[in-house]
């Protein structure tokens, strides 16, 4: 299949409101470039070096999805250029983004990531500790960051109702959080949520933003040494 086939054929089941961010991890630049030769902008990576490298080799428009944990002390490596970063899931983390936003002179978008898996390894604030997160540390303390919404991952698992549980559950904290603390910030209306095996499901709970890697280009190769 063509580049352009691969996208139509996802394309058609996201509606227009709903942003694909095609997830290009382990995947070289020359297939980012024909995505971006068809007419694509944004993607998303989860290791800060290989996002870094794959930034300086091709066209400066493209939107940089951060998508992985991301360490506080890589912060400093992304915060010029980075688009949205995806996984913020600690107070540290969002301290440092909001450091190095101020030294870029830039103000870094980024997503709350909620542990809403049963899965013990998934990173992610808990609903109670997002809950608490606001009251001892208040928006206006982060000057340097705009917080878009949240982000979260399902269960690895083929129990779709489940994985609908999982979403429907960061839908509902997305609701109470733009309830209470973020009355006010109309820029809090992203939910990224649905990879390649639940991005459908995730759309029937209100995803904004599906991050696709498998489904648009296949099986990653992990011991190719594209990457890892
Ligand atoms: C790899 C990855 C994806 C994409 O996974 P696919 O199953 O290939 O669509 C989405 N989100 C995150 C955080 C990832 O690391």
């Amino acid at each position: 299949m063509s580049i352009t086939e691969r996208f139509e054929s996802v394309k058609q089941n996201i509606p227009g409101n709903v942003l694909l961010i095609a997830v290009t991890k382990t995947h070289p630049v020359e297939l980012i470039q024909s995505s971006y030769d068809y007419g694509y902008r944004h993607f998303g990576e989860n290791k800060v070096q290989e996002l870094i490298a794959k930034k300086e080799a091709l066209p400066d428009d493209i939107v940089w999805h951060m998508i992985g944990h991301l360490q506080s002390n890589k912060v400093k490596l992304i915060a010029p250029f980075v688009g949205l970063i995806h996984g913020v899931d600690s107070l540290k983390l969002l301290k440092t983004i909001d450091k190095e936003g101020k030294k870029n002179h830039r103000v870094i978008p980024c997503l709350l990531q909620i542990h809403i898996a049963e899965e013990q390894t998934k990173f992610g604030f808990s609903p109670d500790e997002i809950r608490a997160l606001f009251e001892t540390h208040p928006l206006k303390e982060f000057e340097n960051i705009e917080i878009r919404g949240l982000m979260g991952m399902a269960t690895f698992t083929e129990d779709k109702n489940q994985v609908r549980r999982e979403f429907k559950i960061l839908k509902t904290i997305f609701e109470e959080l733009k309830q209470t603390w973020f009355l006010n910030t109309p820029y809090f209306k992203e939910l990224s949520m649905g990879m390649s095996d639940d991005y459908q499901v995730a759309i029937e709970e209100g995803s904004t933003m599906v991050r696709v890697g498998s489904a648009l280009f296949g099986e990653r190769d992990y011991l190719s040494g594209q990457g890892k």
